[in-house]
């Protein structure tokens, strides 16, 4: 099973676990919690006094009810994120295992510079993708490509969009932000005031 956790659920999960829960429910009326303690199904019968006609819904707790404040204490309402992943039928889940198994795939960023236009170009890569860009060139290309039509009845384009990054400089990872550093203190600032 893979779960990807949208950017929402990750940054309220991780600041979750942050504050100790370390379990993920859905209640059967649809609601999710998250607990500190590993919590168990409860059948809503043993919501008394409120009586076995007070019809409902079956739910998470941790022990037997009545509820202690202290345990009340122990599980929270999620706010953030819409964990449709989590279903009533499903055990709890580890929310450190759910953070780790959604880990945000590397990426590596690239930033193309045209030293005619000055036009930038930015994007990522994937690890294998920037393997198999064996130099600057492939990378700029691969950046940069056009999608101009063949002319004709030829399947060759005729185009000159490449002309504009045939000198470029090409970034790759940190040398964006050293460079970005770099022009930051090289540029003098205005001291008249
Ligand atoms: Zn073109």
């Amino acid at each position: 099973m893979t779960i990807t956790l949208t950017k929402n659920e990750r940054i309220e999960l991780s600041y979750l676990l942050m504050l100790g829960f370390k379990w993920l429910v859905r209640h059967e009326i649809g609601s999710v919690e998250v607990y500190k303690i590993k919590p168990h199904r409860d059948k809503e019968v043993n919501y008394y006094p409120f009586g076995k006609d007070r019809g409902g819904y079956n739910t998470w707790i941790e022990t037997a009810t009545p509820l202690t404040l202290e345990e009340l204490s122990r599980c929270k309402n999620t706010s953030y994120g819409k964990y449709q992943f989590i279903q009533w039928k499903d055990e709890p889940m580890d929310i450190e295992a759910l953070l780790l198994m959604s880990a945000e795939p590397l990426r590596i960023p690239v930033r193309v510079t045209s030293e005619t236009s000055h036009r930038v170009v930015e994007g990522t890569l994937s690890p294998r993708q920037l393997l198999d860009l064996s130099d600057d060139c492939d990378i700029v290309e691969h950046l940069t490509a056009c999608d101009c039509a063949p002319v004709g009845e030829t399947y060759v384009v005729e185009c000159n969009c490449d002309e504009e990054f045939y000198e470029s400089i090409v970034l790759i990872g940190d040398e964006i932000k050293e460079k970005e550093q770099q022009d930051a203190l090289n540029s003098k600032p205005d001291v008249t005031a």
